[in-house]
């Protein structure tokens, strides 16, 4: 019989680290999240919480404060660029019947406020850039580029893409990039007359790539992220700045309504693509991995954030029940979330290939590929995602 779990020290206050962060302050245990940058400011663009993660924040008694900074689209709309034409279109209409939970576009910095608020200021230390992890004895340390260190029961390595606590604890990089360039920037909505954008979460494809369009913050901005494929992309960062010519630059054969979108654009960054095999392993000892740190995921279904939180609740329900031993808590959360983050990362590569669906035989195909290897067809697809339910489901996701 081990001591048992009170102290955990989670590494990275991105998204899932601050959700697994108060899900286990909540049950009472001692939670310290160690953050890299000086300052918790708001950084990112859109963020889609679709309902499987919105019934996370339920949980946690925070959706009605998403909810107030957040646009609830009226469904996901494929366009062909040139001409706007509607080539598939899934329906959120009835959200909360269908998928047990409400789907909100949101910003990144408003999410990340409204989780760092949820916490008392003093469970946070920013500019602590974590260097490595060593276990001994009855407990786990975590060593700082300050030169400063600190100790825990267990460590949640919830650094994202480039973990540190993955490397130290498996070796290896967490994800690799995957052939796609992003740029994305907000545009204020009174640049544009009235009804330009619809209310729909809209993805306007065409022979240079794809745009994602969206409101954002209470509808007074429209998000943009314009994806294309490009070889190669030396530096991993979300705050690289670019310019609205580079992106132009990037897209010249897009139609006009996505030119004028790109057009309005204000500040532009840019950032390339990364995706994750699925790691072997999580955890190992009394330390395991969460969101991008385990299973970094293109942005093709909007799960990279969603399966995070997913994950948070989990790990939180894991350790709770297990407080005695923390090998069952930390491997029996691994066990229990894997399977569906491997096909979650697996699902966000397959998408990418099929965002241009303008003809009859590009949208068989895409059916074909999916029913073939998931064995399910896109509602069936959306259902599985959207309608997951990881608050009663921590033990495990039915596939
Ligand atoms: C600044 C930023 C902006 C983003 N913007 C968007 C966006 O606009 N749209 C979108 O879909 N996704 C965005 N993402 C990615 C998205 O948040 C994640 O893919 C997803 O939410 C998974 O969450 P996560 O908790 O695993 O990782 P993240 O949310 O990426 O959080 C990881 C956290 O760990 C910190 N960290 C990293 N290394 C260390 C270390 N060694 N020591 C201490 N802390 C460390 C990082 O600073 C970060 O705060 C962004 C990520 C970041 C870091």
């Amino acid at each position: 019989m081990h001591r048992a779990i009170k102290r955990v020290a989670i590494v990275g206050a991105g998204m899932g680290g601050l959700a697994a962060a108060i899900a286990l302050h909540r049950k009472g245990f001692d939670v310290k999240v160690y953050e890299q940058s000086p300052d918790l400011g708001a950084f990112g663009a859109g963020l889609g919480v679709t309902p499987n993660a919105v019934k996370v924040f339920a949980a946690l008694g925070l959706r009605e404060k998403l909810h107030d900074v957040s646009v609830e689209p009226g469904g996901l709309i494929w366009r062909d660029s040139n001409d706007g034409a509607v080539t598939k279109f899934v329906s959120l209409d009835r959200a909360v019947e269908r998928f047990g939970a409400q789907y909100y576009n949101s910003w990144r910095g408003d999410v990340h406020n409204l989780l760092s608020s949820a916490l008392p200021a003093a469970n946070i230390e920013a500019g602590r850039r974590c260097e490595g992890v060593e276990e001994g004895g009855d407990s786990i340390g975590v060593r700082f580029a300050d030169g400063g260190t600190a100790e825990a029961d267990v460590v949640i390595g919830c650094d994202g893409i480039r973990s540190v606590v993955r490397r130290a604890l498996f070796g290896g990089p967490a994800a690799r990039y995957s052939g796609h360039m992003c740029w994305r920037t907000l545009v204020p909505a009174e640049r544009l007359p009235a009804g330009f954008h619809d209310m729909n979460t809209n993805n306007w494809t065409g022979p240079d790539g794809f745009l994602l369009t969206y409101f954002v913050r209470q509808g007074k901005f429209i998000n943009i992220i314009a994806v294309r494929p490009q070889e190669t992309w030396e530096e991993e960062s979300w705050s690289v700045p670019s310019t609205r010519e580079e992106m132009l630059a990037g897209f010249p054969r897009m139609g006009e309504k996505a030119q004028v979108l790109m057009n309005n654009a204000e500040q532009v960054f840019k950032w390339g693509q990364f995706t994750g095999a699925p790691a072997a392993q999580w955890t190992n000892g009394r330390a395991t991995l969460l969101g991008d740190a385990a299973h970094a995921m293109l942005a093709t279904f909007g799960q990279g954030a969603g399966s995070s939180f997913e994950d948070a609740f989990a790990l939180a329900e894991w350790i709770s029940a297990n407080r005695d031993d923390y090998s069952t808590a930390l491997n029996g959360y691994e066990a229990a979330r894997k399977p569906r983050t491997a096909r979650l990362q697996e699902m966000s590569r397959t998408e990418v290939r099929f965002k241009q669906q303008r003809t009859l035989p590009q949208r068989l195909r895409r059916e074909w590929t999916y029913l073939t290897r998931f064995g399910k067809t896109t509602p069936k697809v959306y259902q599985w995602i959207f309608g997951f339910d990881p608050v009663t489901n921590w033990r495990a996701a039915a596939m």
